[in-house]
């Protein structure tokens, strides 16, 4: 069955995409934590970044690259994070893999 985000890629649930390619897609996260905060999904379905093989390594620098030039497209480009939570005790949610695109306000280190 697909995920939350399987839906958001079949356009069975609306969002807010700011990119998309053959590869992945990106869409506002509907609870923002910061000015910008994008979601950044690759369109095969990976429930966690652990579960990505050997196969997925062209995907994932893919998406890093996409990363950024989201960030700069939506102005963050000189100062952003990028978050991948893996597994419910690191906080995933949803679990399809997604890196969250985090910027227009300052962070602190270490996260909480
Ligand atoms: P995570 O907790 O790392 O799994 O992140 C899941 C993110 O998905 C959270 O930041 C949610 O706010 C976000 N989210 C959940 N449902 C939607 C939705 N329908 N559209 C956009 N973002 C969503």
């Amino acid at each position: 069955m697909a995920t939350l985000f399987g839906k958001v890629i079949s356009r069975e649930i609306p969002a807010d995409i700011v990119y998309e390619d053959d590869q992945c897609l990106a869409f506002r996260d509907i609870n923002p934590q910061a000015p910008t905060h994008v979601l950044l999904i690759p369109k095969k379905e990976i429930p966690r970044l652990v579960d990505a093989t050997s196969a997925d390594q062209a995907l994932l620098g893919h998406m890093m690259v996409a990363a950024g030039t989201i960030a700069r497209q939506l102005g963050a480009g000189d100062a952003f994070r990028l978050v991948v939570n893996n597994g419910a005790q690191a906080g995933q949610s949803v679990f399809h893999l997604h890196m969250h695109i985090l910027g227009g306000r300052g962070f602190t280190w270490p996260p909480g």
